[in-house]
């Protein structure tokens, strides 16, 4: 390998290096603003539903915006902090319904069109929004 080659490489390295730390540092930044901001909404969203959850986990995976597992924890998105606020508010009352229904059912829809009537329209804005 020539020492040309070596000193570029390196250099690549490093820079990839300064690029991921501060990438790691902007995303706990936006998990922080994202953890308290969904508490706050799933906290005034749940006035109108009573339901219990669990543990509340902000993830940066790029396949969904939301998840509720069975045993009630709740696990969001922390891009919900780059929606408008009728999305995230739909997400939040989404996965809060997750918690009585833990499917898509007619029963799931109806309650979240306790909260949200015009969940059908909000549903189709969010799916059109890219995760990646
Ligand atoms: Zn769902």
């Amino acid at each position: 390998m020539s020492l040309w080659f070596r000193i570029v490489r390196k250099k690549v390295r490093r820079r990839t290096r300064v690029k991921n730390t501060k990438n790691k540092i902007a995303l706990s930044l936006h998990k922080e603003d994202a953890k308290a901001f969904t508490l706050s909404r799933l906290e005034y969203w749940n006035q109108f539903y009573n339901f219990k959850y669990g543990t509340v986990k902000i993830k940066s995976q790029t396949t969904r915006w939301g998840s509720c597992s069975s045993k009630g924890n709740l696990n969001i998105n922390y891009r919900i902090v780059l929606l408008p606020e009728h999305l995230a508010d739909y997400l939040i009352v989404h996965e809060l319904c997750h918690l009585e229904e833990f499917n898509h059912s007619q029963k799931f829809w109806n309650l979240v069109s306790k909260t949200i009537p015009d969940f059908v329209q909000r549903r189709s804005e969010l799916k059109k929004i890219r995760l990646d």
